[in-house]
């Protein structure tokens, strides 16, 4: 298992937003975290990229624990937050250059060259990002992220508004790198779980409430396709 979370709770003060989660996700998969707004996991996923301490519980990366050895789990983790928040101020080289500083890679610019081959970047890779279409932000975050080789991806809602080509592209990108990697991925698109999507986690108010892989989906719920189930397991509660 490359992501192994264990009974992981977290309060903001008085509210319990994760109430003793705990999945486990695989090497070569994609592994969908769905949920209504509100349901934990921008902050499950805060706290798998070491970015977010929880209240209790555990969660391992690579066999490195988050808390215990957060720079060595950390090491393995490539993580695009929501929102992809990136200094559209840099150039998209200097920008990966910066965070290629971060994580102390030897041969930078070989390095780079690398990524912006892998993520699609060269025609743009000389603009500064404000000049960048939001797919093209969507592909410098995904290059900073994978920048350190790291064996776990963890995207936050990674197509969230982009155009249905660059959803496409998005969405290949992070297909092709789930062949060496193990992809956490949330997202409210039905269709693009369906899409790109080996396995289910589905979590609403804190707590999981379905784990399955996508092909068992017939198997374990015969009578739902993948938003029906969605609907009815997190309507009303
Ligand atoms: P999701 O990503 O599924 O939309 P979040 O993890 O962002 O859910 O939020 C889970 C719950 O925790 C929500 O009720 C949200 O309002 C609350 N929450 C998230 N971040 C904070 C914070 N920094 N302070 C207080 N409450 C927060």
């Amino acid at each position: 298992m490359s992501i192994h979370v264990t009974n992981l709770s977290k309060s903001y003060g008085h509210q319990l937003a994760l109430k003793g989660i705990s999945f486990k996700a695989s090497p070569g998969r994609i592994l969908g975290f769905l949920g209504p707004n509100g349901a934990g996991k921008s902050t499950t996923m805060k706290i798998l990229s070491g970015s977010l301490s929880p209240s209790s519980g555990q969660s391992v990366v690579c066999g490195f624990d988050i808390q215990q050895d957060s720079l060595a789990a950390r090491r393995h983790i490539g993580y695009l937050p929501e929102n992809n928040p990136l200094n559209t101020d840099m150039y998209v080289r200097e920008a990966l250059d910066f965070m290629a500083g971060m994580h102390g890679i030897r041969h930078k610019n070989a390095r780079i060259d690398e990524v912006i081959r892998l993520t699609g970047l060269n025609p743009e890779q000389h603009k500064k990002i404000n000049q960048l279409s939001k797919g093209y932000r969507q592909r410098v975050g995904l290059a900073q992220a994978i920048l350190h080789d790291p064996d776990v991806l963890i995207l936050d809602e990674p197509t969230s508004g982009l155009d249905p080509n660059q959803l496409q592209d998005i969405r290949s990108l992070i297909k092709q790198f789930s062949l060496e990697k193990t992809v956490l991925l949330s997202t409210h698109i039905m269709q693009e779980v369906e899409a790109i999507c080996d396995d289910v986690v589905i979590i609403n108010q804190g707590e999981i409430i379905a784990d399955f892989a996508l092909s068992k989906l017939h198997t374990i719920y015969p009578e739902d396709n993948l938003e029906k189930l969605f609907i009815r397991l997190t309507a009303n509660k």
